[in-house]
């Protein structure tokens, strides 16, 4: 039999559609906050939103008989008539949120438009108004909600522990925050403050105020400007990670969106530089010409479509590229622990003397937004100066190695480590990858040729391998019984680490690895360079600096290929501060 659901059923089906946890709660309320022009919202939480959500804005607030139609589905101040669609400029519209909410909770709500001398108090339930008053109380909108789902066991069965509900609300609240500078947002869950940024639209102080000054401290400037994108931002040192990708954001014209373009930018422009499993603190905001792009406004997620996906992919990674081989790029001296993962209450977005140097926040101070809240796209300003100055190899003076490992240098501002080691590492793993790719070989007749044994069917299938091995620099003919003589090894090698490499070439090819392949080769050689390291090796001065001659001609001269540094830096006034005489 087909029936006509009654009311309630249907209010809580849909209801399903648009609230599915405390966090959708929130980001409808504070969405309506900034739909109602408050530069001022507070979001309160207790036991993850799943007891208690409390959102207070100083926005314009609603007129007492118009309250009852705000819970009404479809119900809407935002749009009239179907033209209306076409040129949405607040964030929600549907007229659904409020009358959702109301369907799976108990939600109380306070309101006055500036205009009015008394305000209202409205307390709902199950889609029902229960009692309507007039009140005093502040000019704007405070909404309680509460026991969420109390009648719907099925769904708050479904929810996850309060720490991890607290947990989505945060990281949603952070990405909002973010993207709204010119709104003072402030969080509190379970009393205590969680963050409360300044409203006054500074990012870097954004930044300090939502994930702690700590994070602050090792964020990199990075900027790029090409073919009317503008790229401003900051990444982490690479002293600096995290074990999720919990803390990139990215935000395109103005909207923090999810990109995977924008991540993988990212990651490839720390090509090299991370340990596997570790990753970068990024806050990317990029503004590009709006007809190249495409911010889908899912009211769940944002994602966001590029014409050029790797054009825009390119020019991201080659920025952080470029701030990461400038002086602030350097490893820093810090143990690599990363940043809480729940950030933590910060006082005051304080920004240290030190780190003025680099003047990101002057720099950012210029990508400001204007003053009123515009929840629809803005541009960024594009008179930005980019600041990145390069390592320069030459200022650093050798003054010795420590446990045979370590060279020790100094410039004008700071105290350098080198791992000999890891140089190395990266030395040869370039001079391999060049002389893969370049049309002329630099190669050294040996006077006793080096023989190895392949596996019995390597002769056959010799047109698949042979040719790469010479592409290498190493030059090997069949000898008979499957075995080869190497007359020839790269220019740049000793036999030994030759016969090493050798030795991991033919495991490749026992391994049935299709050494054909580019990425194949690549990780040969990666193995190759880790097995040419030797241990303790006593450098004399002008080998040390050499080593430092070569490392400054490399692409990639701060890490090994595994992403271990080949320089650690320590500044002059991070040594006096631990000798506290600063
Ligand atoms: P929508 O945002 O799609 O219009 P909602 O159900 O979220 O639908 O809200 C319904 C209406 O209630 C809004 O159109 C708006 O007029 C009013 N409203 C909701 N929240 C607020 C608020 N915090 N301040 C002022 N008006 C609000
Ligand atoms: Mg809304």
């Amino acid at each position: 039999m087909i029936r006509i659901l009654d009311k309630n059923v249907a209010d809580k089906i849909a209801a399903g559609e648009v609230i599915d946890r405390p966090v959708s709660i929130i980001k409808e309320l504070v969405e309506n906050s900034i739909d109602a022009g408050a530069d001022s919202i507070t979001v309160e939480i207790r036991n993850g939103g799943k007891s208690y959500i409390r959102v207070t804005d100083n926005g314009c607030g609603i007129a007492g008989e118009e309250i009852p139609a705000a819970f009404m589905r479809h119900a809407t101040s935002k749009i009239e008539k179907v033209e209306d669609l076409d040129n949405i400029e607040t964030l929600g519209f549907r007229g659904e949120a409020l009358a959702s909410i109301c369907a799976v909770s108990r939600v109380e709500m306070v309101t006055r438009r500036a205009e009015d001398r008394k305000g209202t108090r409205v307390v709902a339930e199950e889609s029902e108004v229960k009692d309507m008053r007039g009140t005093g109380c502040p000019e704007g909108t405070t909404i309680t909600v509460r026991d969420l789902f109390f009648n719907l066991p099925a769904r708050l069965k479904f929810l996850s522990s309060d720490a991890s509900e607290t947990r989505r609300i945060t990281d949603m609240l952070s990405r909002m925050a973010m993207s709204y500078p010119d709104i003072r947002i402030s969080f509190i869950s379970g009393g205590k403050g969680v963050f409360t940024t300044s409203g006054k639209g500074n990012f870097l102080n954004n930044i300090v105020s939502i994930y702690g000054a700590e994070t602050g401290k090792y964020l990199i400037p990075v900027t790029g400007d090409e073919d009317g994108m503008v790229l401003r931002g900051f990444v982490s040192n690479p002293s600096y990670t995290l074990s999720s990708r919990n803390r990139q954001i990215y935000c395109v014209n103005g909207r923090v969106v999810s990109s995977d373009v924008m991540r993988r930018g990212l990651e490839k422009g720390y090509r090299e530089r991370l340990m596997q499993g570790r990753f970068p603190v990024a806050f990317l905001f990029l503004s590009v010409p709006g007809d190249t792009v495409d911010v889908n406004i899912h009211p769940a997620k944002k994602e966001v479509r590029f014409g050029d996906v790797f054009r825009v992919e390119d020019f991201i990674s080659e920025a952080v590229a470029r701030g990461l081989r400038g002086e602030e790029g350097v490893t820093r001296a810090v143990p690599e622990t990363g940043p809480a993962e729940v950030p933590k209450l910060t006082a005051k977005p304080e920004i240290r003397e030190e780190e003025k140097q680099v003047d990101i926040k002057q720099i950012l101070s210029t990508v400001r937004h204007e003053n009123t809240p515009q929840p629809v796209v803005r541009e960024e300003p594009v008179e930005i100066p980019p600041v990145r100055k390069e390592f320069d190899f030459d200022s650093l003076e050798i003054r010795g190695t420590v446990f045979n490992t370590y060279i020790i240098a100094q410039n004008e501002d700071s105290f350098f480590m080198i791992d000999q080691h890891a140089a190395h590492e990266r030395i040869f793993y370039e001079k391999m990858k060049n002389q893969y790719a370049a049309s002329e070989k630099l190669s050294q007749q040996l006077l006793t040729p080096l023989s190895i044994v392949l596996p019995p069917d390597a002769a056959a299938s010799e047109e698949r391998w042979l040719p790469q091995l010479r592409k290498l620099g190493y030059g090997a003919e069949f000898f008979g019984d499957s075995t080869y003589l190497i007359r020839e090894i790269p220019a740049f090698t000793e036999v030994e680490e030759a016969e090493d490499f050798l030795r991991d070439f033919v495991a490749s090819l026992e391994d049935r690895i299709d050494v054909t392949d580019r990425k194949a080769i690549d990780r040969i050689i990666m193995r190759a360079c880790k097995a040419s390291v030797k241990g303790g090796d006593r450098l004399e001065p002008e080998e040390a600096v050499s080593l430092i001659n070569q490392l400054k001609r490399c692409e990639n001269p701060f890490s090994c290929p595994h992403g271990r540094p080949t320089f650690i830096r320590l500044r002059k006034y991070e040594i006096e501060k631990m000798f506290r005489r600063v």
